[in-house]
């Protein structure tokens, strides 16, 4: 079977609505914007597409000045290869880490729709379904957040991880709150979208710690990996790492070797180097005993959730309030594995409409 063709759209996206913010300082959430559909045809009919929901002309260009080349006349079940070939070219193209694992999700989708398989399946199927844990945006007060957590557990969630300010007092305030409304028997989480510098991420560190915090995510950019190491050696809490950092499982053994990955790492598809390197990840971790934690709420995630053995829970955003559960989860908190042949494309894309409202 050889690669035939490669086709990029552009595709409209509309922001979500209504809107939301995260912590000061970062972007809210995102306006009507484009997206991408990446299309790969073979000489034996089979066909795989990813899709990345924002950033459409700046995939749209790479894969036109370069993957489409690489790919043209390329056996498509040969992903190592191929996951290598978009690696050597990231090292002058410096390509953005949602664009590196595109490739790689359309070649699982390809060989999986062939195969009549779920990708999970296709990974190594480990579990048919797995809790969501609720993963708030940032809301205006204190009072706000823990009515939407009375919200979140009346429909089904077992767990929620908080996105705050990004101011540690404040962060603080609201975590041991929280933790007294909701009890002591409750898991609940805190991620910090690197918002802090290394003096305040240990003092609300220590403030999670008492709080009996499941996990402490990504407190500061991902640059220092000795500066996890010493915030790691300052606070008991877990630390949860490696989520937005460049390099792919290469990088996560670093936080996991200084002793900073003492509650997991992240993986995902879209910041690790699609299934693939989402994959190497995860294992990488299982060999330290330490589990990888899949970030964000994307259909190429609930596969990851059905074959990583050493991961807790689907991340599933909480975007309003009044609080809409994600269609995906039932009244019982649970995400179920795909059965579709295939990753699957969101609801509302409709493929392969899609495919010719080219912009
Ligand atoms: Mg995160």
């Amino acid at each position: 079977m050889r690669i035939t063709e490669v086709e990029c759209y552009r595709v409209a996206v509309p922001g979500p609505n209504p809107p939301f913010v995260w912590r000061d300082g970062l972007p809210g959430s995102w306006p009507d914007g484009e997206g991408a559909v990446l299309r790969i045809c073979t000489d034996e009919g089979a066909e795989g597409v990813a899709f990345a929901a924002r950033k459409g002309a700046i995939i749209e260009n790479v894969v036109d000045r370069l993957l489409r080349q690489e790919l043209i006349g390329e056996d498509p079940l040969n992903r190592e290869w191929l996951w290598h070939r978009v690696w050597e070219l990231d090292r002058i193209e410096e390509m953005p880490l949602y664009l590196l694992g595109l490739v790689d999700v359309a070649l699982w989708d390809l060989a999986a729709k062939a195969a009549g398989l779920p990708v999970w399946q296709l990974l190594g199927g480990y579990r048919t379904s797995i809790p969501a844990q609720a993963s708030t945006v940032t809301f205006s007060t204190v009072e706000e957040y823990l009515d939407v957590a009375d919200q979140v557990r009346e429909l089904g969630y077992t767990s929620i991880k908080l996105h705050a300010w990004g101011d540690w007092r404040r962060d603080a305030d609201l975590c041991v709150r929280l933790r007294e409304h909701v009890g002591d028997d409750f898991p609940l989480a805190y991620d910090g979208s690197a918002g802090f510098d290394l003096v305040d991420a240990i003092r609300l560190g220590h403030v999670l710690s008492e709080a009996d915090y499941l996990w402490y995510e990504e407190p500061m950019r991902e640059f220092s990996v000795t500066a996890h190491q010493w915030l790691a050696q300052k606070v008991s809490v877990p630390l949860l790492v490696a989520e937005t950092s460049d390099g792919a499982h290469m990088n996560t053994a670093d936080f996991i070797a200084a002793g900073a990955a003492t509650g997991g790492v992240r993986t995902s598809t879209e910041l690790r180097g699609g299934f693939t390197g989402a994959m190497r990840t995860a294992h990488l971790a299982d060999a330290y005993r330490l589990r990888a934690e899949v970030h964000g709420p994307i259909i190429p995630h609930q596969h990851l959730c059905m074959a990583i053995p050493n991961t807790t829970y689907y991340e599933s955003l909480i975007t309003s309030n009044p609080v809409r559960r994600e269609d995906c989860v039932d009244a019982a908190g649970l995400v179920h594995a795909p059965t579709a042949p295939g990753v699957g494309l969101p609801a509302g894309l409709d493929y392969p409409a899609a495919l010719k409202q080219h912009i």
